[in-house]
């Protein structure tokens, strides 16, 4: 059985606790490997190193800093079949998808290349009489990453790349289920030629996290997971003085107004709705028609789509649309919240409860579901399902379906189809909701922009990557100067005798 340990100054090393956790393939529900848990004394003695290493990395120059990620990013480039590779062993995910989330983790670090000019303070000259003010923006130190299954090579990028790029030391703290690429970019990023200790790669699980939050030296946690784990660790993370920029689950809705193109609103929704199996805090969810015929004519349109999707292994070809959803747990769940939609009144039109796939009969694979009618009281629409099922609710009007976004505690991304630029400029304008699509599905913004969600889907006041990511992971000083009259005005310029 392979044992996935921790990658502590430069090198794999082993955990000491004694515990472990089972890494299942998703496909045939077995354990395939096993991940060390490490305790608070093993994290501790991480950061300590950490945090020595970290003194000469903000010492050497941006330029060089980002050098190591332009060598980061070609290692990325060279190695991108190994990487998605072990996205899809572990999370289960096709391989085409499996290199998007490479790729969209690959761009972060492309703009990290632009390190130093992120960097560069302001200037005043004269901002008084003779005096000049300038700020600086210098590393915190040790930072962390705590991340989720769902996107094993992106997210740990996000977090990796412009806090190191900015000179920071960062503790990653991948998934106990998908860990790893972490561990495979951490080789890389060493091949890169960054120094020994700058990235620990701590495994582990709520005992980890904890040791993190409570550890003095770790001034700032970046967090991607689910609302009630981010929140849980915001509060705690600032309670021990720590920046907290915490990352959570989402409820995204797409309206589909009557003059969408409705063909392409359906692509779009399949799409959003059950790639990577639902497993996205961007998946589009709740599908909004507004008027009955259109959502008859939506529904006509879904059906087929959805029937003919193939969900299979990631090793059957990439016509798979998705694969397995990522435990036996997350399984039962999805499957239960389901039970609970047809219990509540709601129709189920696709039902992808009995799924089965020959061979592959202990895998955690669950059908495509489809539900209509569904009303915001229903556990199915309160509930981040995080699985392949898409909801319809019915709108009798644009301004109904904005209300209903604009009610729900979750506010990642969300979308609009229309043909009509003015109905989807107001909705941009006035929807509560972090990251739009206008005839667009998932609206991941890209990496010179910033990812975020509102309300319940963030905790923290700054995005992840582009300005924003340069901004958490380091401190502005602001230094005041003045020159008392020197030698310019009292000097002595005249060869004289010493006397
Ligand atoms: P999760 O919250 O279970 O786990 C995330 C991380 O927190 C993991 O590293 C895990 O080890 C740790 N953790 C879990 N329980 C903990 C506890 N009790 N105390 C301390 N640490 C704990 O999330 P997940 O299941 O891995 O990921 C799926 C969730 O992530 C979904 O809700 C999804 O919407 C969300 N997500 C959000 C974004 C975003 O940017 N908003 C992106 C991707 C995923």
């Amino acid at each position: 059985m392979q044992e996935i340990h921790h990658y502590i100054d430069g090198t794999e090393s082993k955990g000491t606790s004694g515990r472990f956790a089972d890494i299942y393939n998703p496909a045939t529900g077995e354990v395939q490997a096993k991940v060390a848990l490490a305790t608070k004394d093993e994290l501790d003695a991480a950061v300590e190193k950490a945090a020595a290493a970290q003194v000469g990395w903000a010492a050497t120059n941006p330029q060089r800093r980002a050098r190591v990620m332009m060598k980061f990013a070609a290692l990325i480039n060279e190695n991108m079949d190994v990487l998605a590779e072990l996205v899809s062993r572990e999370h289960g995910k096709t391989l085409p998808d499996a290199r998007g989330d490479v790729q969209r983790g690959l761009e972060v670090v492309e703009v990290c290349m632009g390190a130093p000019n992120m960097l560069k303070g302001e200037y005043m000259n004269d901002g008084g009489p003779g005096i000049d003010l300038y700020s600086m923006r210098q590393p915190l130190g040790v930072v962390a990453g705590i991340t989720p299954f769902n996107f094993p090579a992106m997210i740990p990028l996000w977090k990796m790349a412009p806090a190191l790029a900015s000179g920071n030391a960062m503790i990653l703290k991948p998934s106990e289920r998908c860990p790893s690429t972490s561990m495979k970019l951490a080789e890389l990023l060493k091949e890169a030629g960054l120094p020994d200790g700058v990235l620990q790669v701590v495994n582990g699980d709520k005992e980890v996290v904890d040791a993190i939050l409570d550890n003095e030296t770790v001034q700032a946690v970046g967090f991607v997971g689910s609302t009630p784990i981010a929140q849980y660790i915001y509060g705690r993370a600032a309670t021990n003085g720590k920046r907290a920029q915490c990352f959570g689950g989402a409820k995204n809705h797409m309206i589909i107004m009557p003059d969408a193109d409705m063909d392409k609103a359906a692509d779009a929704l399949v799409g959003a709705g059950f790639g990577a199996a639902g497993e996205r805090c961007m998946a589009i969810s709740v599908a909004v028609p507004v008027g009955d015929k259109t959502a008859d004519a939506l529904i006509e349109r879904l059906i087929p789509r959805i029937e003919a999707l193939k969900v299979g292994p990631y090793t059957a070809g990439d016509d798979v649309d998705f694969g397995p959803v990522i435990t036996a747990q997350a399984k039962a769940r999805i499957n239960g919240l389901v039970d609970s939609g047809v219990e509540q009144g709601a129709k189920l039109v696709i039902d992808g409860r009995n799924f089965s796939l020959q061979g592959y009969e202990d895998g955690f694979f669950v059908g495509p579901s489809l539900f209509d009618n569904v009303t915001p009281d229903m556990d199915i629409y309160k509930e981040e399902i995080f699985g392949p099922v898409l909801s319809q609710v019915r709108a009798k009007s644009y301004d109904e379906a904005l209300d209903l976004i604009m009610k729900n505690n979750y506010g990642n991304g969300t979308s609009i189809f229309t043909a009509d630029g003015d109905t989807a400029r107001d909705f941009a304008n006035k929807v509560n909701v972090g990251m739009v699509g206008i005839n667009f599905p998932i609206p991941v913004p890209l990496s010179y922009f910033t990812f975020g969600g509102w309300k319940k889907s963030a905790f923290g006041d700054l995005n992840q990557y582009g300005p924003d990511a340069f901004r958490f992971y380091t401190k502005t000083k602001t230094v005041t100067a003045r020159w008392f009259s020197g030698i310019k005005e009292g000097g002595e310029f005249a060869f004289k005798a010493m006397d």
